[in-house]
């Protein structure tokens, strides 16, 4: 499970995160949402250790992320994370790309990290793109080629942070069906989304954010339905 236990976060005066506190139990889908600033980005990248954090921990499988003596990049194959726009090797294939980690970060030979790429790509629907160019595919495609690529890791938690909002809105529902199964299938995920529907259909729990605080928590039918914050009921009048 993740643990999160009264984590701030500062970036020089600015204190971006301000004692949060969140489990997120194996196979649970908790989304964040929040206003712009408020915190969301900066909390993903603290639980895979792409960021220092200033107080508090955060614990994986018990293993806390911010120790001295935690191998990052073994926890990074653990916690996969995807981000509104990955950058795929142009001068790749679909297949070559999505091969790269396996290969060069588990170390795993070739055909070993093919057989891998080729099953992530399937299961996103993009079997027939293996030897495609990046550059050929819809931003719907893509996107889905980075969820393939992050679970090439065999990862047990996956982090996506606004997975969708680079997308044409025809594009996104492709990519949020994709996540969808994913969660379906019993993976551990944290999704910071716009995407209201999505979040209400597939979250066990919704977790809003305002200014650095996560100012109200609970099942999508309690937030969606009947805020206690007024600053959630702000936040859903004015995304709806
Ligand atoms: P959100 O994802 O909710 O929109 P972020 O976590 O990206 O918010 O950012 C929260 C605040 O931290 C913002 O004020 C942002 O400008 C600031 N911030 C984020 N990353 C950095 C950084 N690397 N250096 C300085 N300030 C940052
Ligand atoms: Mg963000």
């Amino acid at each position: 499970m993740i643990e999160i236990e009264n984590v701030h976060k500062s970036f020089g005066s600015l204190e971006v995160l301000k004692g949060i506190n969140l489990n997120v139990d194996n196979g649970e889908v908790v989304t964040i949402i929040g206003g712009s600033g408020s915190g969301k980005s900066t909390l993903l990248t603290c639980i895979n250790g792409l960021e220092p954090i200033n107080a508090g921990r955060i614990r994986i499988d018990g293993t806390e992320v911010h120790a001295k003596t935690t191998d990052l990049n073994r926890l990074r194959q653990k916690v996969g994370i995807v981000f509104q726009q990955w950058n795929a090797f142009p001068h790749l294939t679909v297949l070559e790309n999505v091969m790269l980690a396996p290969r060069k970060v588990l170390g795993l030979p070739k055909e070993k990290s093919e057989e891998i790429a080729v099953k992530q790509l399937t299961h996103v629907g993009l079997r027939d793109k293996l030897s495609v160019y990046p550059s050929r595919m819809s931003g719907g495609q893509q996107q889905r080629m980075a969820i393939a690529r992050a679970l090439a890791m065999s990862p047990e938690y996956m982090l996506f942070d606004e997975v969708t909002s680079a997308l044409d809105p025809m594009l996104v529902g492709e990519v949020l069906d994709t996540l969808k199964m994913l969660a379906e299938e019993g993976m551990t995920m944290i999704c910071v989304t716009h995407e209201m529907a999505f979040a209400r259909d597939v979250s066990d729990r919704v977790a809003f954010f305002h200014q650095g605080v996560m100012a109200e928590i609970g099942v999508p039918d309690q937030i969606f339905g009947s805020p206690q914050r007024p600053e959630t009921q702000e936040f859903l009048g004015s995304v709806r």
